[in-house]
């Protein structure tokens, strides 16, 4: 039977967020219904609202979930009813180009639910990155459920699903941040925070977070910056990072804003033969122009992160299994924790920059 459930909707462009009544179909082949226990709010679940991604209204908002798998379609054997699971926005195909090389990280083809949720008038729902779990349940592919430690918090591990893994992905992954490396990371939200925390987890020796916001740079000290540098305070943050690195910049450095001059920065910021990571999301209007020579000269490599490069099925366990060992700080990523309708509140407090992840609990 269908079921009626409490979901976050986004019904026109920059409009407040509201709470619908909506309607979860039974699971089809390949497709799962979770119980969501917890969602994160994400900065691309403000995006949506806003139509920065596509004009697919209406939205149902929220994608940085943990849940209990409640019922599955013909065919699913990855989960079972009762499974812990992390959703993730990628459920690789194993079909494609990329999956047949044995790159499933990078897969062109990945799956989502095919059945639509939908109002209660039968208007169809765009689920946030195919997933849409500010709601008591949602509907995703099997793929999209990975199961993970039961006894972790549902609160701190869901946000393994987007934001965290996609900082973490960025150094440890794309950035392939190592013993004894410089690192170097533009942006201290979320994104950045994870950034910086993963290249502690694979023990890089400087690490260091760049912001404007002094707020944001204590956030990163706590998960792991060994330095900081306040881009509102020092002439030029090049430079800054070089007299921090022995005068020759950093080894990996992470832009985790994503315009054009903080790439420039990120660019220019790090050690001959470096690696710069794009993690943070350009707009469409952006454009950049500089010497092409100083791309040859400085060698090294130029690199975008989609999701942190993760693999969710390889990373979600082992994350938060290092996190239940006491390893991994995750739980410093809740800023706090909040009920379904307090998700427009939320978007204002992350606007202001006062919260690194505000969470709802269902
Ligand atoms: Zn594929
Ligand atoms: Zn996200």
């Amino acid at each position: 039977m269908p079921q009626q459930v409490r979901g976050v909707i986004a019904r026109a462009k920059g409009a407040p967020v509201e709470i619908a009544e909506i309607t979860i179909p039974d699971p089809g082949p390949g497709e799962v219904v979770v119980a969501v226990a917890s969602c994160g709010v994400c900065h691309t679940d403000l995006t949506y609202r806003d139509g920065g991604i596509n004009d697919e209204y209406p939205f149902l908002l929220g994608h940085e979930a943990a849940g209990v798998v409640e019922s599955i379609g013909e065919g699913v054997d990855s989960v079972e009813v009762g499974d812990f699971v992390v959703l993730n926005w990628r459920a690789v195909c194993g079909q494609c180009r990329a999956c047949k090389r044995g790159r499933p990280q990078y897969c062109f083809d990945t799956f989502n639910a095919t059945q639509k949720m939908t109002l209660e008038d039968g208007t169809e729902l765009s689920p946030a990155l195919g997933i849409g779990a500010f709601a008591d349940k949602t509907l995703v592919h099997a793929g999209q459920c990975t199961k993970v430690d039961p006894s972790a918090d549902p609160a701190v591990v869901g946000l393994l699903g987007c934001g965290v893994m996609a900082g973490m992905g960025a150094a440890m992954n794309t950035g392939n941040v190592g013993r004894g490396d410089s690192v170097a990371v533009i942006g201290c939200g979320g994104v950045g925070d994870a950034a910086i925390m993963g290249s502690r987890l694979a023990g890089a020796g400087t690490i260091i977070a760049i912001d404007r916001d002094p707020r944001k740079l204590e956030w990163a000290t706590e998960l792991g910056a060994t330095h900081t540098i306040n881009a509102s305070e020092v002439e030029d943050v090049v430079e800054a990072v070089q007299e921090l690195t022995g005068g020759f910049g950093a080894d990996v450095v992470v832009d985790a804003v994503g315009r054009p001059e903080t790439w420039k920065q990120a660019f220019y910021a790090r050690d001959l033969a470096g690696t710069v990571v794009l993690v943070g999301v350009p707009t469409p209007d952006m454009t950049l122009e500089m010497p092409l020579v100083d791309f040859f000269s400085r060698g090294g490599s130029l690199k975008s992160s989609w999701y942190g490069d993760c693999l969710p099925e390889r990373d979600f366990p082992m994350l938060v299994d290092l996190y239940q060992q006491g390893r991994l700080p995750l739980e410093k990523f809740v800023t706090e924790r909040i009920a379904l309708d307090q998700v427009e509140q939320a978007f204002e407090s992350m606007h202001r920059g006062e919260v690194l992840r505000s969470v709802v609990v269902l």
